[in-house]
């Protein structure tokens, strides 16, 4: 579907054929690897009719070129959603989600949104507005119909931030939809699958597997009640020639705000958010791990 009116249409057609009862919705921005399949797989197994949506949506790239650069592969998205047992797929485009361009309607995301991904030197270079994606679930839901009891709509680990902003969101407006958290898919060696990988060289690849290694040693030391020490996690990333670190740090899962106590000299006792972000040649990566000593 490529209009709004369509997919309203289509769901509530395949809704009341089924005789269904739940709809869940797995926004992307395309580029699908085995960790969408991992999100439309699970909202298979839990609902009547799922929905995924393929939109890169402009508001989350600071700069033209990055956006142009995003890798678009409809054609095979398409397919992995159909095999996997996707209904349909809302695949609009931009003049369909923001009429004349530019939203003229925006929600602020608040403190949550303003550091880590929503720095602004780092949304200047690549996300401004981490309103995006609050934008972009709310416009993916003006499918919805009312009289449907259940929503849900999935959401992987991998984007620790924009996870707990949605999930934030959503109790804050009392949005009648509940979303589920999906644990991050890694290839074999550790690297958590992005639709980034694909601009690493070999030899980048390789470089970038320090990133899992840093979260590794880190939980590690949370589940033995360690010291986390980050200071020598950051040396041992810093040592990789080809990585450059944007940050490194533990913070609680639910505010993002910076453990004070608790992670660099102290055993570690509790919750936490391992996050780390570096870039690797041209392309950024991000990752995380959840701590529970
Ligand atoms: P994207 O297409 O990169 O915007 O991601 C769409 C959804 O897929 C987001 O909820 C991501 O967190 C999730 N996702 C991306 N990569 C992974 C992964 N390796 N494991 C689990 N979920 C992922």
């Amino acid at each position: 579907m490529t209009t709004a009116a369509a997919l309203r249409a289509e769901s509530a057609r395949l809704i009341r054929e089924k005789g269904g009862t739940s709809q869940g919705l797995v926004p992307t921005m395309g580029a699908l690897h085995e960790g969408h399949a991992e999100l439309a797989r699970t909202a298979v197994e839990q609902n009547d009719v799922v929905v995924a949506s393929i939109f890169v949506n402009p508001l989350q790239f600071g700069e033209a070129v990055d956006l142009a650069r995003y890798p678009r592969t409809l054609d095979a998205d398409l397919a992995l959603l159909d095999a996997v047992g996707v209904d349909l797929v809302f695949a609009p485009d931009v003049d369909e989600v923001y009429p004349g361009g530019e939203p003229r309607v925006r929600i602020s995301a608040g403190p949550m949104a303003e550091k880590w991904e929503g720095l602004p030197s780092r949304a200047l270079r690549r996300r401004p507005d981490r309103g995006g994606q609050a934008a972009a679930l709310r416009d993916a839901r003006r499918g919805r119909r009312p009289e449907l009891p259940a929503y849900r709509a999935y959401f992987g680990q991998k984007d620790a931030q924009q996870l707990a902003l949605v999930q934030r969101m959503v109790a804050d407006l009392n949005f009648p939809v509940e979303i589920v958290p999906v644990p991050i898919v890694r290839s074999a060696d550790g690297l958590a699958l992005s639709s980034r990988n694909r601009f690493l060289s070999a030899g980048e690849r390789e470089a970038a597997l320090v990133l899992s290694r840093a979260l590794r040693l880190i939980e590690e030391r949370a589940k033995a009640h360690q010291p986390l020490d980050l200071e020598s996690v950051e040396a041992l990333v810093r040592s990789q020639p080809l990585v450059e670190l944007d940050y490194l740090d533990v913070v609680d899962p639910r505010t993002l705000e910076p453990l004070a106590e608790n992670c660099r000299d102290t055993p570690f006792r509790g919750e936490g958010l391992a996050l780390i972000a570096a870039t690797v040649g041209k392309v950024r990566l991000i990752d995380n791990v959840p701590l529970d000593s």
